[in-house]
């Protein structure tokens, strides 16, 4: 039996707003008492850590995070909006990638642009991109990664010409003749081409996965939901592999749903451990600062309403595999039209789980009180993976695309806090235009300030406070889908919390998001360490 007492911390427990306790023990990795450290015998007291007077958190779940994308970004350049503001700055960029001037097969990739930020706020298009290469495939992936652009080389390579339609629930956008110009919108357009991407090889994947795992646990995350781990074949593997090697956070993956491919039925063991199977995802729209999202009242200045990307048919047969596979369904809704439409068809049914949330329903950006209540009150039981770093970062695009008055139902935290229990902060770390997205402090202090990175106001009526903040990213984080064990500090949960460098409950909350984690512990081992 292996004992460990933690004493003289500032340690927030994760059971209320404002449950704190000075000391902690474990037994085996798991805590088996929290509360005052006079209480502690003289023995425990010789053994003890001195935690400093430093400020302790539960470790923190990040339920809707992309690991394998974040992995795969390892092959692209970064070409986010904060540096990348023309076109000529984007393909001057891209041509800094070291597969550039290697064989013809060697893809040239690049991650994160925001073309609403470019001076003249115009997509690049494939003919840009060939100023980069004409011989090799160049593709390069808007910062919300649904939709991209690539350049006339990949599009042969995939076989896209005028002649090929649509695919559903997605556009290869066209030149005046209906040739394709090389922007794909929406994922199914995305998928066309990037599936021509050469895999990397499973023991590549694990390497990548485990850098990406360290990254995580040095911001403090202990948890993480895998919201498109399909994006990589043979997710289970590769991260079961990645948990077997050292450190990682514990894991529960979702697997895309592809009609034309449906996934098989999951095996027992596939459901439980530290990495498994916790759910399949879906995505009703596109995403609001593409204008893709499914809205009820059109954009600002037009009479587009954006699209729907599922057909109801799908939408229930992803529903159904959830319910006979006992896990849950994930539905990207970001337009107020596409969360109503999720409640049309899914809402009257029973809940297929009892102890969490049957269906989750990702980003939630327009939530008024109605749709709030209709949620609540439906038969089938609804949880939210929302954000407040997409406010933050892409600001510009939001202010462009919400319709004047509608800010007070964007992303309102402290309706959803108050409305919604199974409730999560995340990052969608690295479908957003910011490069420290994965860093939970920039979204806490986003969701406490409401402020975006370029000061101005996102909504102060939605602010959440400091501890509201917090529970969205642990106790209540866990409510949403269950990472065994994490979220709290409290007897026979994990000992798995984190060591703040300074107290982030008292210092000006536009300081929070500079915190460091001075130290990531799990199950009473340390895994992170500041340097
Ligand atoms: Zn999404
Ligand atoms: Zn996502």
């Amino acid at each position: 039996m292996r004992r460990q007492v933690f004493v003289n911390g500032r340690i927030f427990t994760g059971k209320s707003e404002e449950d704190f306790v000075t000391a902690l023990s474990l037994v085996d990795g798991t805590v088996d008492w929290i509360g005052d450290e006079k209480k502690l015998s003289p023995a425990s007291r010789s053994i003890a850590y001195d935690l400093g007077g430093r400020t302790v958190l539960p470790g923190f779940l990040d339920m809707h995070v992309h690991p394998t994308l974040m992995a795969a970004l390892t092959d692209d350049v970064e070409v986010l909006p904060e540096q990348i503001r023309s076109i000529d700055a984007l393909v001057e960029t891209l041509r800094t990638h070291r597969a550039l001037g290697l064989s013809s097969d060697d893809w040239i990739t690049g991650s994160g642009y925001d073309e609403t930020r470019f001076v003249d706020g115009a997509s690049p298009v494939a003919a840009d991109l060939d100023r980069v290469s004409v011989e090799q495939p160049v593709m390069i992936w808007r910062a919300d990664r649904h939709s991209s652009v690539c350049n006339t080389r990949a599009l042969e390579i995939a076989g896209i010409t005028a002649q090929t339609p649509d695919p559903p629930g997605a556009r290869f956008e066209r030149d005046a003749e209906g040739n394709p110009n090389g922007i794909l919108t929406e994922r199914e357009a995305t998928q066309a081409v990037s599936i021509a991407i050469p895999q990397r090889s499973l023991e590549e994947r694990v390497r990548q996965l485990r850098a990406i795992g360290k990254r995580l646990l040095s911001k403090g995350i202990v948890g993480v939901c895998d919201m498109m781990a399909t994006a990589m074949s043979s997710p289970l593997e590769a991260y079961r592999r990645a948990y077997s090697r050292g450190p990682f956070p514990r894991s529960g993956l979702f697997y895309g749903w592809d009609p034309d491919e449906p996934l098989a039925d999951l095996r027992e063991d596939e459901r439980d451990g530290s990495a498994r199977v916790a759910g399949v995802k879906v995505l009703m729209d596109g995403t609001y600062t593409n204008r893709t999202a499914w809205v009820c009242d059109p954009y600002p200045d037009s009479c587009d309403q954006g699209m729907r990307t599922i057909t109801d048919e799908d939408l229930r047969s992803a529903a159904d595999w959830a319910r006979r596979n006992r896990v849950q369904l994930a539905v990207h809704a970001m337009g107020d039209k596409a969360i109503n439409h999720v409640v049309d068809i899914l809402g009257g049914r029973d809940p297929w789980l009892s102890s969490r949330p049957s269906v989750r329903i990702e980003h939630a950006t327009i939530m008024a009180p109605d749709l709030v209540a209709r949620l609540v009150s439906s038969p089938m039981s609804f949880g939210i993976a929302t954000h407040s770093i997409f406010l933050f970062a892409e600001y510009e695009a939001y202010a462009k695309n919400l319709r004047p008055g509608l800010m007070p139902d964007a992303y309102p935290l402290r309706r959803l806090y108050g409305e919604i229990e199974p409730l999560a902060l995340s990052s969608d770390c690295p479908a957003t235009s910011w490069g420290d997205a994965d860093n939970p402090f920039v979204s806490i202090q986003a969701a406490v300030t409401r402020r975006a990175h370029t000061g101005a106001d996102i909504g102060f009526a939605s602010a959440l406070t400091v501890s509201q903040a917090i529970l969205l990213y642990t106790a209540r984080a866990a409510e949403l889908t269950e990472i065994d064990g994490l979220g709290q500090l409290a007897p026979g949960r994990r000992g798995s919390f984190i060591v703040l460098d300074r107290d982030v409950f008292s210092i000006p909350s536009d300081e929070i998001s500079q915190i460091c984690i001075d130290e990531t512990w799990v199950d009473g081992n340390l895994v992170h360490h500041r340097e």
